[in-house]
């Protein structure tokens, strides 16, 4: 399968090169070339399939004869090794749990594919690769944790200095081995414009930087699966559909936008945010006005320029109109999500987190325009990566998780860095 740079059409690459390259060198996302919908017969028979054959009729067109079949499985296999339970909390409403892999936050699966898919290139070869990814919360512990100990490959971690939760920042800090976390003092902003300039950056070619941000395909495409597994649980309910995300830099609706271009039968897709809320702005004014981000309890969607937005609007060709009809977006406040978080888990005893909670509200909004559907939302990471906002808020004290234990106890080494400046000396002396 081949891959163009959305800023110019004539710029293609293989899957291959689209995983190792990031981005593409006009600094324009990849986007795949074609997109086949899979056959009536997949969606008949879905609820006799298993994720990992689910998950492979739905990548393998999208890498071709590049990774041969069995391999694929393989690593397809390796990458989703936990379980995705859609539960019930309310009449009507469904939580997709994304949190039940090793860092406990739904990029674990996109960090996992990419990963192997890396390894299998570098197979046999003398080269080294340095993926460099900029992190608001989860993406970080994830890629650390996914990419741990693969040969062939460095990790250098960027994150904002003091916006992340201890959880998060020790999951990012703590690994060693090929992994290096750098504390930026800025935003999360700051750390993926340095991320975006260093690619471009003629000094550091020979570094072979890839990125393992939502804007890499191996990263992006695999979290198609997630609307898939929800899809087999909720057909039998034969009723309308609506999926919301709580989005970020909206890789994840993205992917499930793109799932629906492959005949997934969602009928809406709502883009939740918290105050980060340039798309919904854009929905109601028709201009795209990105603003600096600003720091909320649901800090892994603290993005003010969401990248994977160009993304969606290819899949609309630009039609804000089409667009629309399958696609709102709403922001949220903390307040609001707090009050939700206390709601919920008086009503329903769940616990949400506060992302969780961002996508159950826009759920809630939407199912009341759509008469007799039914909806998920993803619960994009475990409670206990929040804890410093989920205990208080519910006054419950939380077990911690055994893939958790591990990180409490050891110690946090981070580089502090200032400026690109500081970024490019140590990727030149690496
Ligand atoms: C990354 C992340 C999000 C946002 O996902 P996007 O694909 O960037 O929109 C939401 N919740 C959690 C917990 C995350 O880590």
């Amino acid at each position: 399968m081949n891959y163009h740079s959305l800023n110019n059409k004539a710029n293609i690459v293989s899957f291959q090169e689209a995983v190792i390259q990031g981005l593409a060198s006009d600094r324009g996302l990849f986007f795949p070339e074609k997109i086949t919908p899979l056959p009536p017969s997949f969606f008949e028979n879905i609820e006799n399939l298993s994720h990992e054959e689910i998950a492979f009729q739905v990548i393998k067109q999208f890498v071709g004869d590049e990774i041969p079949e069995a391999e694929l499985k393989h690593i397809i296999a390796e990458t989703l090794s936990f379980d995705f339970p859609l539960v019930e909390i309310e009449d009507n409403v469904f939580s997709l749990e994304l949190f039940h892999g090793p860092t406990m936050a739904f990029k674990d699966v996109g960090a996992r594919f990419m990963s192997r898919c890396l390894a299998y290139f570098n197979r046999g070869k003398n080269v080294k690769n340095t993926v460099l990814v900029a992190t608001s919360g989860d993406t970080g512990g994830a890629v650390a944790s996914g990419f741990l100990g693969v040969k062939g490959v460095d990790v250098i971690i960027l994150y904002p200095s003091g916006k992340v939760s201890d959880i998060q920042e020790r999951q990012l800090t703590t690994l060693g081995q090929n992994i290096t976390a750098l504390e930026v003092d800025g935003v999360f902003d700051d750390c993926q414009d340095m991320v975006k300039k260093a690619f471009l950056d003629a000094d550091l070619k020979s570094k072979n930087l890839t990125s393992a941000n939502s804007i890499n395909i191996a990263r992006w495409l695999p979290q198609m699966f997630y609307f898939f597994f929800a899809y087999k649980e909720l057909k039998k309910y034969n009723k309308p559909l609506i999926a919301s995300c709580p989005s970020g830099n909206f890789g994840n609706i993205c992917a499930g936008i793109l799932a629906k271009k492959l005949g997934l039968p969602l009928d809406h897709f709502v883009a939740s945010t918290n105050a980060n809320d340039t798309v919904p702005r854009f929905l109601e004014k028709g201009i795209y006005e990105p603003r600096p981000s600003i720091a909320t309890i649901s800090n892994a969607m603290d993005v003010g320029n969401p990248s994977n937005f160009i993304r969606i609007q290819e899949m609309y060709n630009n039609d804000l109109k089409a667009f629309e009809h399958d696609f709102s977006s709403i922001g949220f406040s903390d307040e609001e999500t707090l009050f939700e978080m206390k709601n919920i888990f008086t009503n329903t005893g769940y616990i949400a987190e506060p992302h969780g909670a961002v996508g159950y509200l826009g759920l809630k909004h939407e199912l009341q325009n759509h008469h007799n559907a039914i909806g998920f939302f993803l619960e994009t990471a475990h409670p206990i990566k929040f804890l410093d906002v989920v205990e208080p808020t519910l006054g419950i004290k939380l077990p911690i998780p055994k893939q958790i234990e591990g990180v409490l106890r050891k110690e946090k080494i981070s580089i502090k860095i200032k400026n690109y400046d500081d970024l490019k000396n140590i990727l030149l002396h690496s």
